[in-house]
């Protein structure tokens, strides 16, 4: 019996024909994907629906796959590991043309829902992408992560039947999902040539159950995503796209495996007031002419509050102050990089009678000069 009793047939998955061309499977493909990315459609069946389509892609795109999966059904991929199943499907470019995607450095789509590869003997890693804020990355400290995963639905005890009991074998195939026919074919000399032919099972789509009713909670699937809340702990200092490692959280492995790990990649949350490179923060100020000529002081935010600066006289356009170790830590070490302000000098357009008396003055006065 195979073990993905529940699966759906892939061509009904895209609902396409059984002849459909590459461009028809990818079309339905990117038609379906849109409708249950789960980045856009927020029913709780999305990320299982979501999955399941881009599965049934990643096989009937590949014409190998495909041919086997026509041939001998779910059990003609069910050696496929999820990496060698995926890895090569051109789900990368779809979900470009989609704008889904964590960006430089951040995790792939494909690792976010499909998890790492396996490795021997435990569950599959799983990754998320945590935004951090600037005060937090500047202290080290607890954040909290959500984690959604697939774990087996309580209603159905996994089967994914309404009864909750195991889904009945089907008698076509006696659990198999496929039937060993026999043909007969003349060969040379007229001698009967006997040859056996595997056939994917009509009755159960070679699942090798058959499910009447499903369950109203899982569809039938038998898993339902679950959402984890967990702390993770933030070094100070951490860096865009630093990744942290949660040991056992996770997908489940199989009976008596150890779980994966969790994933975690930090990214800074966008920050209105400061804009992060590396330790250092970066903000801009601007100053009147006069300012610029005579020297001010502003106020200016930083992490631990307003702070008072003096912008020295002659303070020339794009000169950058710095305000030394307002910046963030540098992982690791005692040191802290600066807050630096890139100074911008405003020039009145529209000087009023007085100001523009007093501009006429001192542009006597330079010529003379
Ligand atoms: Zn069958
Ligand atoms: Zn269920």
């Amino acid at each position: 019996m195979t073990a993905r009793m529940a699966e759906r047939d892939y061509y009904k998955v895209l609902g396409v024909p059984r002849d459909a061309d590459r461009k028809a499977i990818k079309d339905a493909y990117h038609r379906l994907a849109m409708q249950w990315h789960p980045d856009r459609n927020s029913s709780p069946e999305a990320e299982g629906r979501f999955k399941e389509i881009a599965k049934a892609y990643a096989v009937l795109s590949d014409p190998k796959k495909r041919a086997s999966y026509d041939a001998h059904g779910f059990e003609g991929v069910a050696h496929f590991s999820p990496d060698e199943l995926y890895r090569g499907v051109d789900l990368g470019s779809l979900f470009g043309d989609l704008g889904f995607g964590f960006g430089p450095g951040g995790q792939s789509i494909f690792d976010r829902f499909f998890g790492g590869p396996r490795a021997p003997g435990r569950g599959a890693d799983l990754q998320v992408r945590l935004d951090v804020p600037l005060e937090r990355i500047a202290t080290g400290g607890k954040e909290t992560v959500h984690v959604s995963r697939p774990v087996a639905c309580g209603k159905c005890h996994g089967h994914g039947t309404r009864s909750g009991q195991p889904p009945p074998v089907c008698e076509a195939c006696g659990g198999t999902g496929h039937k060993v026919v026999t043909r007969q074919a003349d060969g040379k000399d007229h001698r009967e040539i006997h040859f056996q032919q595997i056939l994917r099972c009509t009755k159960c789509d070679g699942a090798g159950t058959i499910i009447d009713k499903s369950c109203t909670k899982c569809g039938g699937t038998g898993q339902v995503e679950k959402v984890e809340t967990l702390k993770v702990k933030i070094p100070a200092g951490i860096e865009d796209g630093m990744v942290l490692r949660v040991a056992g959280h996770g997908l489940p492995g199989a009976a008596g495996e150890a779980p994966g790990d969790l994933h975690v990649a930090v990214f800074t949350s966008p920050d209105a007031r400061f804009q992060r490179r590396d330790a250092d923060l970066w903000r801009g100020i601007t100053i009147d002419v006069a300012d610029a000529v005579l020297g001010t002081q502003v106020q200016v935010p930083t992490l631990s509050g307003e702070v008072e600066v003096k912008v020295p006289a002659g303070t020339q356009p794009n000169e950058v102050l710095r305000l030394r170790g307002q910046g963030l830590p540098r992982l690791g070490t005692a040191d802290r990089g600066d807050l630096k302000l890139r100074v911008q000098v405003h020039v009145p357009t529209e000087p009023s009678a007085d100001e523009r008396n007093l501009y006429e003055r001192l542009q006597g006065l330079r010529r003379r000069t």
